[in-house]
């Protein structure tokens, strides 16, 4: 059997972090997105058969790099900005090797004295960063959509009738109703799904011309809620939505929350970071009112995937929901064993290429870093601007979202128009050099570029725009012209 010895290991590990350093090195004249075939990729890896006999261990990390590098889309290309997926800092690259090396098991503080009490800090940073109260509870999960469960989760135990977690569906007399904007993300119908909470039984609050939530609507939804026996317990506001960016008034919402009684979640997965910009909007600075806040260090805080962070205010929210003492743990009482604050048991250590990045950058850094982001998406919405075939929707945080329009063509046109959009945006994804992503608003289909991007620079917006009007005149004088006069 090829075992790895420590020198093995050693230059196994030499020549990989040199690889690496070239790849990140060549990484910008790489297609973002090699559109690869499942075929060529599966003929890449080779046979389905699980393997009998094991194989050389350096050539095998030597070939399966090359597969990576050759087949993959690369979210750290400078081109890549079309969904809200960072590249990683390469010092959460190297975060994550040293994670797995020492593998502590963090439910237990026993298991993971250092990674709980890395793991404990850097909940506080985060807190810090965003001017969330320091002393909030909270959790690294794998994602956006787990960390918001986990907000939902505290917020139902909370909320719901006090026996809630013995009698499950059946406690209490009136039926659980939450509310969010027309903008919230899919988890919520998973959450409402997974809490027995039912679909049926989340309000989806029209949003105003700004695509916020409308406050008037939501009060107008509490009441005749209450009216007809529903329990009211929940206001999810998105601390920028996916789509757009848009933050919902969240100093309203907690206003709202605080006079029905109600638990106010932010869902800050892409934006909540964004509260610690010294030009962040009262809306932004308000996620410090909510009861739960979700948000992911690999998205504006550039880590590796998979890394999100929920914070609740009011720590025994955590706890109540999730401690249980099973005799088969005899973790000592008096440190945090972190399987008491989340829904996971065994849980890696998440925490070290977080803590890594906020010591190697501080608080100003990240500033500078997601300023950047911002400045290049209000650069991007300028450019469109200048280019007559260019409509702008909108920008909001470091999504910039529009579209094409031929020269004379007809803009309610939309069956047109959104094929069009559609096809350009095929057209850049298959090109290798800008990778966009869409946006759906009213049945327009807008183009949508979001930086989370530390690498991405202004000549990367420039070649977008030009790649964008090119494959639209392009598609556009393809079609068969229609004289709308
Ligand atoms: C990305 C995102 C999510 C989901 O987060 P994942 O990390 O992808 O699970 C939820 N809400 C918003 C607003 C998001 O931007």
């Amino acid at each position: 059997m090829p075992s790895i010895t420590p020198e093995t290991f050693r230059q196994i590990g030499h020549e990989l972090i040199d690889d690496l350093a070239d790849f990140l090195t060549r990484l910008e004249n790489l297609p973002v997105n090699a559109n690869s075939t499942a075929p060529a990729i599966r003929e890449a890896l080779g046979t389905d058969l699980l393997p009998e006999e094991g194989k050389d261990p350096a050539t095998l990390v030597r070939s399966v790099s090359r597969v990576l590098q050759a087949h993959s889309c690369f979210n750290s290309h400078p081109g890549f900005m079309g969904y809200i997926t960072a590249g990683p800092l390469p010092i959460g690259i190297l975060g994550d090797l040293l994670a797995a090396a020492i593998n502590p098991n963090v439910g237990a503080w026993q298991l993971s004295p250092v990674a709980t009490e890395m793991e404990r800090q850097v909940i506080r940073w985060i807190a810090q960063f965003i001017g969330y109260p320091e002393d909030a509870g909270g959790i690294l999960v794998s994602g956006g959509n787990m960390a918001n469960y986990v907000g939902i989760w505290a917020a139902r135990r909370a909320m719901g009738p006090a026996d809630i977690q013995q009698k499950g569906l059946k406690a209490g007399p009136r039926q659980l109703v939450a509310y969010v904007s027309q903008e919230c993300h899919t988890w919520i119908q998973k959450t409402a799904d997974l809490f027995g909470i039912g679909t049926d039984h989340v309000r989806w609050v029209a949003v105003d011309e700004e695509r916020r939530m409308d406050v008037q609507s939501l009060r107008a939804h509490i009441t005749a809620d209450r009216k007809a026996g529903y329990q009211p317990f929940l206001v999810v506001g998105t601390g920028g939505s996916v789509s757009l960016g848009v933050v919902d008034p969240l100093e309203a919402l907690a206003e709202v929350c605080q006079t029905e009684q109600l638990w106010l979640h932010v869902d800050g997965a892409y934006g909540a970071p964004a509260a610690g910009l010294p030009s962040a909007s009262s809306d932004l600075k308000a996620v410090r009112l909510a009861d739960s806040v979700a948000l992911d260090p690999h998205k504006w805080f550039y880590s590796p995937l998979e890394a999100a962070c929920c914070l609740v205010k009011n720590p025994k929210h955590l706890t109540d929901a999730f401690s249980y003492r099973p005799a088969y743990y005899s973790f000592e009482q008096g440190e945090i064993n972190l399987v008491d604050f989340g829904p996971q048991n065994s849980r890696g250590f998440r925490a070290l290429k977080v803590w890594l990045s906020f010591q190697s950058l501080g608080r100003l850094g990240f500033i500078e870093l997601m300023e950047k982001d911002i400045e290049l998406a209000r650069y991007l919405y300028e450019r469109v601007v200048q280019e007559p075939e260019l409509h702008p929707f909108k920008t909001a945080l470091s999504i910039t979202t529009f579209s094409f329009v031929p020269h004379g063509g007809d803009p309610t046109d939309l069956a047109f128009l959104n094929a069009l959009n559609k096809g350009i945006m095929e057209d850049l994804q298959a090109g290798g050099a800008v990778f966009l992503s869409n946006a759906v608003v009213d049945g327009r289909y807008l183009l949508r570029a979001c930086l989370v991007n530390f690498r991405t620079q202004k000549r990367h917006i420039d070649q977008l725009v030009e790649l964008v009007v090119e494959r639209g005149r392009a598609r556009a004088g393809a079609r068969p012209s229609v004289d709308h006069s």
